[in-house]
């Protein structure tokens, strides 16, 4: 499951808050990122698609 994230144009830049990084970060970056899965700046709501960071207790050596 990819979480969707609005791409911010304010001041001229285009941004968008990454998960994995807690800030807000140039979609350039996205551009080489394994967790990428879909960017759409041509979109009426320019986006970008990722997969979130995996919860701790998601991990199977911490669920038993
Ligand atoms: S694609 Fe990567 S760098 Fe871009 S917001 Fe998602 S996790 Fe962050």
């Amino acid at each position: 499951m990819s979480v969707v994230h609005v791409v911010d144009r304010f001041g001229g830049g285009e941004r968008v808050g990454c998960p994995l990084q807690g800030r807000d970060v140039d979609v350039d970056e996205c551009q080489g990122c394994p967790r990428l899965k879909e960017i759409d700046l041509g979109a009426d709501v320019p986006y970008v698609a990722c997969d979130p960071p995996m919860p701790r207790w998601w991990l199977p050596e911490l669920a038993a």
